[in-house]
Parts: structure tokens; C-alpha cells; sequence
């Protein structure tokens, strides 16, 4: 479905803006791969580009990949614009710069949908989901594409049904740009973890697209040139269990249909230890990795954080029950928590070893706006604001120092290369070894494929072997890979960690700030533009 019945024309240009270094967007690892440039094509715009009216004309630019140019502002009549609160900065940025082409800019997305006082120089905020708001935005667009004279707030009362989602238009951005394809099939959660913001957003009741759509879009994608990896950016995939349920034969279907070549992601709540049937799908489906958000061991803290349900499964036992599925666990973690002792690093070290979990996204808490966090921070006093000095907008238990150089240590000592190639050499050794075992299709050994794997390898073994400064644990780590013939576990597992030991290293030495680290970068999956 799209935008109907508008005669009018004008030239849309969508700009997604920058991310600010990030733990979770693989920066590091981008100079080892064949031109890989960003983290995944932002969901939210394409959607958005996809229900435009036919008849008008988009461009789409993604600033991580290279910055909108003059010559893409002369060429537009509007801008629209869209992304998280990481990327506030950049989206006003952009704003300015249009501005000076005298373009109206709008702005989407969960950003602006959860604070719209944080954008006080665009000329339209949508607020909400797809729906009647961004109708009427086409339709003030069509009817006048210059800047209001003063800003307009465009809320959306009812939404587009996800089942009559447009799908995204994957064909507007350089997919092979990416590291990982991204895909949406529901929204949503039914949790109320006290620190997330994903129930307030888009509801606990999660909506849903049809499997047939998400087949249609996975087949769009491959058209595109999206082979490697395909990521669920769904707050939880399993917040209806049913209709994961549902979607997973035609996911099955899917892969054996095109050769396997496709690897699919997701996030999920822990709690999916408990579900085998949901599990050995996933497997068949080729699911390679799940990211969880355990947040803490500590059950106190789970309990009352209100996420309870991460205690469903004993959780090392629940990493264990994944793993055996073939699929490696990425695992949120969040230090500053009112529950943290003195001694909660020292734990957290211990887990990291124990769980043998290779990537553990490591942020200091942060109150989000429509939280239950934000609300209790504010009647407590607690909540700091516009300090720039802090990498937390909540004022601890325990002193500020204590809590990031707690957070520091833990970064330096759980991204030692010889401590983080261990974890790895047991997935390569374990988890990858449960796979699905695929065919090698005509696609994986086309030469085009076979090229790609060298210029990583060479770029690995150059960068990293000969120019990298922790040589004797990479080497002891590849070699003991390439004896067993292990290219695709030795590819994969080095680029990351290298990614991962960079960034820490950083991070351990106050380089990076401690919060907003979340490979969770759910870029307005249901856009608000
Ligand atoms: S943290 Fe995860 S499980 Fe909890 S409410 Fe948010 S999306 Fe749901």
C-alpha cells in the first residue's frame, strides 16, 4: 500500500543521518571487509520512501555512507529525516543544512515520536507511527512544498495496518554497503522492562506483518544484493510466540528455496530457552544469532528492573540451550543499576567467562524519555540533565566514578584479545559446530563470493597479523581455525573481535562514553516520518 490519489509531484530527499561511534555498529571492522561502509539500511526511510506516492521521485542518502551533497539539496523539494536519540545531533545538522537551501525538513522516527521539543528547528515533526499524520504530510507537501512559517505538529491517531506495509524500498540503498540486511516482522513487546522505552513507543500488544510479506521482502532484499546476514530489528521476536510460530515454515521454505546463502538474526527475550519447537526452526531456518538482552545476572536487579522473565531459565543454562541450537547469544548489559554493589563488576567479569558469550554490549543505564525508569528517576530527584560531563543522565546509588570506572575495567578485561578469541574458539568449537549443516550452492562458490572471502582474508591477515598489535592471540586463534578448515568461523569471529578489542580499548582509556552502546540500534522499524 501507499499514499493515493495525489496528481501533484515533488522530489523527496530522505537523509539518514550519521551514528556517533558506537559499540554496536562494527566500525572497526568495516577496513576488513570488501567496502562494507554501514551497520544496516535504516528501515523507517525506506518505508517511508516506499509509500510516497508513485509518481514522486526519492533519493536516498545514508550519511554513513557519504554525506548529502548541494547538488542532492538543489535537486530536492523536501528533506525528510529520520533516527534514533544517539543521532539527534546529526538529524539537527541536517535540518540546518537543508535550511540553507530554503527546503522544508521534516522529521520522523522514535527520536522525535518520544521527545519532540528536542527538534525545535524543523518545519514538521511527525509524531507516531505510518498512518493518517504522514498522509496529511504528503498532502501539505503536494499542496505547498515551502517551509510553514512555523513549525507544524503532524501526531498519528491511526496507524497503517503493518499487514498493508509497502515494502521497504530496498533498491534505493547500496546494500553490499551494509554489514547485515535488516527486516521487520512485527513491532512491539508485551514486557515492561522498567528501563526500555519499546512498550510506551509501539505498544505491548505486538502488530504484524503476514509471512508472506516478510518472504516478499527477503526476496527483494537478495534481488538488491543482500546475501550475507538478514536482521529481525522486531523489539522481541518471540512477543508473539504464535506468530513467530507461524513465520518460521516459510522461512524454512524460503532458505531451502534459495540455497541457504542467507543467515538470519533476531532479538528475543531470553526466555526462548523454554521453547525448543520455536528453537529447532530457527535452526532450520538458519538463525545464527539471538540477541538478548540479559541486562544483569543478578536476580535482584532483574526483579527489579521488572525483568523477571529473564529468570525463567536459569540463564547460564539458557545461553547453554541456545547455543546447542547453533545460535551464538549477543547479550545487552547494563552497569549503574540501583541494585549495583561495589563488588557488581567483579560479577559481571565472572558471567562474561562463564556464559562464554564472545559479544556483551556493556552501557551504563540511562533513563529514556516514556520509561518507567525516566518517571521514578524524576519523583526520586534523580534525573541529571544537560551535563555534559556525564555519560549517564541518572544519578547513581553508588558514586559516579565508582560506577564508570567499574564500567572501564570491565570493558578493558572482557575484550583482552587472548580472553575474547577463547570465547570465540568455543562457539566456532560448539555453537557454530550445532548448525544446520547447508548445501553449498552455485552462489556461495561463484567466483564473486570466493573474491570476497579473499579480499577479507587479506585485509585480516594484513591489518591484523602483520599491522595489529595483539598478533600472538589472533595468530594462535587463526591458525588452530584454518587447520580444521574453518575459513567461515575464522572470517567471521576475527573481524568482529576486532572491532570488539579496538572500541574497548578506547572505551578503557575514557575515549568512548559509556552509555547508548546498544547493539539493539532499532532505527524507527516502524517509521514516523
Ligand atoms: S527490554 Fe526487551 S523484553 Fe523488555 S520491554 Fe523492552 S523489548 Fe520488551
Amino acid at each position: 500500500m501507499r499514499a493515493e490519489g495525489i496528481e501533484t509531484v515533488r522530489r523527496i530527499l530522505c537523509v539518514f543521518p550519521r551514528y556517533t561511534s558506537s559499540f554496536g555498529t562494527f566500525e572497526y571492522a568495516y577496513p576488513l571487509t570488501d567496502g562494507v561502509q554501514a551497520f544496516m539500511p535504516p528501515q523507517g526511510l525506506l518505508l517511508i520512501a516506499a509509500y510516497l506516492p508513485a509518481n514522486w521521485p526519492v533519493r536516498f542518502i545514508d550519511e554513513n555512507i557519504r554525506p548529502a551533497s548541494a547538488e542532492d539539496f538543489r535537486w530536492a523539494e523536501a528533506v525528510f529525516v529520520s533516527g534514533m536519540h544517539i543521532q539527534r545531533q546529526q538529524m539537527n545538522d541536517i535540518c540546518r543544512r537543508a535550511h540553507a537551501f530554503d527546503l522544508s525538513v521534516a522529521i520522523g522516527g522514535p527520536s522525535v515520536s518520544a521527545c519532540p521539543d528536542y527538534y525545535p528547528s524543523f518545519d514538521y515533526l511527525h509524531v507516531g507511527e505510518l498512518g493518517d499524520a504522514t498522509d496529511e504530510l504528503i498532502a501539505r507537501l503536494a499542496r505547498d512544498p515551502s517551509r510553514p512559517a512555523q513549525q507544524v505538529v503532524l501526531k498519528t491517531d491511526g496507524r497503517v495496518d503493518m499487514s498493508d506495509f509497502p515494502i521497504p524500498a530496498y533498491e534505493l540503498a547500496e546494500t553490499r554497503k551494509y554489514l547485515l540486511g535488516s527486516i521487520q516482522y512485527s513491532s512491539g513487546c508485551p514486557y515492561q522492562c522498567e528501563f526500555c522505552d519499546i512498550p510506551g513507543l509501539y505498544g505491548r500488544n505486538p502488530r504484524l506483518k503476514t509471512p508472506q510479506q516478510i518472504i516478499a521482502e527477503l526476496d527483494k532484499l537478495r534481488e538488491c544484493g543482500m546475501t550475507d546476514t538478514v536482521y529481525f530489528v522486531d523489539d522481541n521476536f518471540i512477543g508473539n510466540r504464535k506468530a513467530a510460530v507461524d513465520l518460521l515454515p516459510h522461512l524454512v521454505e524460503w532458505q531451502k528455496r534459495t540455497g541457504y546463502i542467507t543467515r538470519l538474526a533476531c532479538e528475543a527475550t531470553l526466555n526462548i530457552a523454554k521453547r525448543p519447537e520455536i528453537l529447532a526452526k530457527m535452526r532450520e531456518a538458519f538463525f545464527v544469532t539471538i540477541f538478548c538482552g540479559i541486562e544483569t545476572p543478578d536476580p535482584d536487579a532483574l526483579k527489579a528492573m521488572q525483568k523477571d522473565h529473564n529468570m525463567m531459565v536459569p540463564i547460564l543454562e539458557g545461553i547453554h540451550t541456545i547455543n546447542s541450537y547453533g545460535m551464538e547469544v549477543v547479550s545487552g548489559i547494563i552497569m549503574g543499576l540501583d541494585t549495583d554493589k561495589p563488588e557488581t563488576g567483579d560479577t559481571l567479569l565472572a558471567f562474561v567467562d562463564e556464559s562464554r558469550i564472545p559479544l556483551l554490549t556493556i552501557n551504563l543505564l540511562q533513563a529514556l524519555p516514556k520509561t518507567p525508569l525516566w518517571d521514578r528517576l524524576e519523583r526520586e530527584g534523580r534525573l541529571i540533565h544537560d551535563d555534559d560531563s556525564r555519560d549517564s543522565n541518572v544519578d547513581f546509588r553508588l558514586p559516579y566514578e565508582q560506577v564508570v570506572s567499574a564500567w572501564r575495567k570491565c570493558m578493558e578485561v572482557a575484550y583482552e584479545p587472548e580472553k575474547l578469541f577463547a570465547r570465540y574458539q568455543y562457539q566456532c568449537d560448539y555453537t557454530y559446530a550445532n548448525r544446520l549443516k547447508v548445501p553449498v550452492s552455485p552462489e556461495m562458490k561463484s567466483w564473486a563470493n570466493i573474491r570476497r572471502g579473499l579480499i577479507m582474508l587479506r585485509n585480516i591477515f594484513w591489518k591484523v597479523g602483520v599491522l595489529g598489535d595483539y598478533k600472538k592471540a589472533f595468530w594462535k586463534f587463526a591458525l588452530g581455525r584454518l587447520r580444521r578448515g574453518d575459513f567461515e568461523g575464522f572470517l567471521g569471529s576475527a573481524m568482529i573481535a576486532h572491532h570488539l578489542i579496538m572500541f574497548a580499548r578506547a572505551a578503557s582509556v575514557g575515549q568512548q562514553n559509556a552509555s547508548n552502546y546498544s547493539i539493539r540500534l532499532r532505527e524507527a522499524s516502524v517509521p514516523a516520518e
